[in-house]
C-alpha cells in the first residue's frame, strides 16, 4: 500500500482540486470563518455567465478532470447554484458542494444537488453534540440541521465528507466526533487545522505539541475510518514516521515526542472502539492499516482556490492572488504565474521547512506561514519537528 498517494499526473500542469467560493452569503456566524461570511450575496461576485466560463476553463485542463468544490459562504444562498452545478457536470466535471448546516440543508435542496449530477457534498461538524457545535457555529440548531442533512444525503446516495476544524474548544471532543462519523458513515473525515485568517483567531489555535498529538491520534484513528487533514501537511510526515516504527516494531513513544494530550485523546479513542480494535502493535498504538492514505497535494501544487471575485489563490486560506479568471485563463495562472511556481518549488522554503528531509511530501501550511508571518515561504509555525531529529533515514521511502 502507498503510504502517501500521488495524483497520477503532473501537478505542475493541472490541479487535483479546484475550490470556487461561489458566494460569501451565509446564515451562520462561525467563529473561525475563512470567508467572514455575510448575510447577503455580493453582487460583484462572478455572475452565472462568469461561472460558466470558469467551469469551461477548468474543463480545459482535460482528463482526468479536476474535482470542483462549489463552496461559500453557503452555496445554497446562491439562486443559480444548481444550474451552475449542472453546467459543470454536463461539461464532464466532477462537482461537489459544501453547504452550511442551516434550514437550507433540506431534502429539497439535496435532491436538487443530486439531480444536477453532483456525486458528493461536504458538511462541517465541529462538535459531537449541539452544545459544542452550535457554540462554534454561532447558531442554535446547526448541529441538528447538519445531522439531518447528513442522513438525507446518505439516503440519496450522495458521498459525504465531514469537515472538522480543530481548535482548543473541541480538542478533547475529537474521539467523540470520530465515533459520530464512524456511526453515521462518511466517505472521509477531513480534519482542518486552523489558519488564523478571516474570523479564525490565533488564540483559538492549539499548540505545536498538540498538533503533534492530534496528528498521531489521527494516525491511530485512520485504522478505523478513512480520514485526511487540511492545512495540516505534517500529518504526512507523521504517517511515514509511525508506519516505519510500526513495521519495525519500535516503540513510537520513544521517537514521536508526544505529550499528555495524545494520551488523553487515545483514552477517548479506546473508549469509542471497545471490541473493535485490531491487534495492539506497540505500547499504545492501534494495529492494522490506514483506511485511506493522505494525498500529496499542497497550496498551488494540486490545489487552487477561486475567490468570490474571481481571484486565483493558492488556497482559500492564503489570500494572495496570481491574477483573475475574468481576464486571464486559469490554466495560465496555475501553470505559469510566479506565485504558483514559487510555491511548488520546495527549494524556496525557508527556516526548518527549507532544510527538512520531509519537505518533499510536506512543506508545511503555506497559508498558516503567511497568516502568521506575512511570508508565504516562511517555515510552518505550528510544526514541532526539528529536521534531522528522526534517527531513521526514511525520507523517500513512502511506498510500504
Ligand atoms: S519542518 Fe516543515 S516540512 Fe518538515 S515536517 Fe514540519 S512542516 Fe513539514
Amino acid at each position: 500500500m502507498q503510504l502517501i498517494r500521488q495524483p497520477n499526473y503532473d501537478t505542475n500542469l493541472r490541479p487535483f482540486i479546484v475550490i470556487w467560493e461561489t458566494t460569501q452569503a451565509c446564515d451562520m456566524a462561525c467563529r473561525h470563518c475563512r470567508a467572514e461570511a455575510q448575510p447577503e450575496h455580493n453582487p460583484a461576485a462572478l455572475t452565472f455567465d462568469d461561472g460558466c466560463q470558469l467551469l469551461d476553463q477548468i474543463a480545459d485542463f482535460g482528463a482526468p478532470r479536476p474535482l470542483v468544490i462549489l463552496t461559500g459562504g453557503d452555496p445554497f444562498k446562491r439562486q443559480d447554484i444548481f444550474d451552475l452545478a449542472r453546467y459543470g457536470t454536463e461539461r464532464g466535471l466532477p462537482i461537489a458542494l459544501s453547504p452550511s448546516g442551516t434550514p437550507l440543508l433540506n431534502p429539497d435542496n439535496l435532491d436538487r444537488v443530486k439531480a444536477a449530477g453532483c456525486k458528493a457534498i461536504s458538511l462541517s461538524l465541529d462538535g459531537s453534540c449541539p452544545e459544542i457545535h452550535d457554540t462554534f457555529r454561532g447558531v442554535a440548531g446547526s448541529f441538528q440541521w447538519t445531522v439531518n442533512g447528513w442522513k438525507t444525503a446518505r439516503s440519496l446516495g450522495l458521498k459525504l465528507q465531514i469537515n472538522t476544524t480543530v481548535t482548543r474548544h473541541n480538542l478533547f471532543d475529537l474521539p467523540k466526533i470520530f465515533a459520530l462519523v464512524r456511526d453515521l458513515g462518511a466517505m472521509t473525515w477531513s480534519v482542518f487545522f486552523l489558519v488564523p485568517t478571516g474570523r479564525g483567531l490565533s488564540e483559538d489555535e492549539i499548540s505545536p505539541l498538540d498538533y503533534e498529538a492530534v496528528m498521531n491520534f489521527l494516525f491511530d484513528a485512520s485504522k478505523f475510518i478513512p480520514l485526511k487533514t487540511t492545512e495540516g501537511h505534517h500529518f504526512k510526515r507523521v504517517v511515514l514516521q509511525r508506519s516505519y516504527l510500526e513495521k519495525n516494531q519500535l516503540p513510537f513513544q520513544d521517537y514521536m515526542h508526544l505529550n499528555g494530550t495524545y494520551n488523553k485523546l487515545m483514552e477517548g479513542l479506546r473508549d469509542e472502539t471497545v471490541g473493535m480494535q485490531a491487534a495492539i502493535s506497540t505500547d499504545q498504538a492501534v494495529g492494522g492499516r490506514m483506511r485511506r492514505a493522505p494525498m500529496h497535494i499542497n497550496a498551488a501544487d494540486g490545489f487552487v482556490f477561486i475567490s468570490l471575485l474571481g481571484e486565483v489563490f493558492p488556497s482559500g486560506y492564503l489570500p494572495v492572488s496570481a491574477g483573475n479568471v475574468r481576464n486571464t485563463h486559469l490554466k495560465e495562472l496555475y501553470q505559469d504565474s510566479e506565485l504558483f511556481r514559487s510555491l511548488r518549488n520546495k527549494k524556496e522554503l525557508k527556516g526548518r521547512c527549507g532544510v527538512c528531509e520531509f519537505n518533499y511530501i510536506c512543506g508545511g501550511s503555506r497559508s498558516r506561514a503567511y497568516a502568521m508571518t506575512g511570508d508565504i515561504l516562511a517555515e510552518e509555525p505550528f510544526c514541532a519537528y526539528q529536521p534531522g531529529d528522526f534517527p531513521f533515514a526514511i525520507a523517500g521511502q513512502e511506498i510500504a
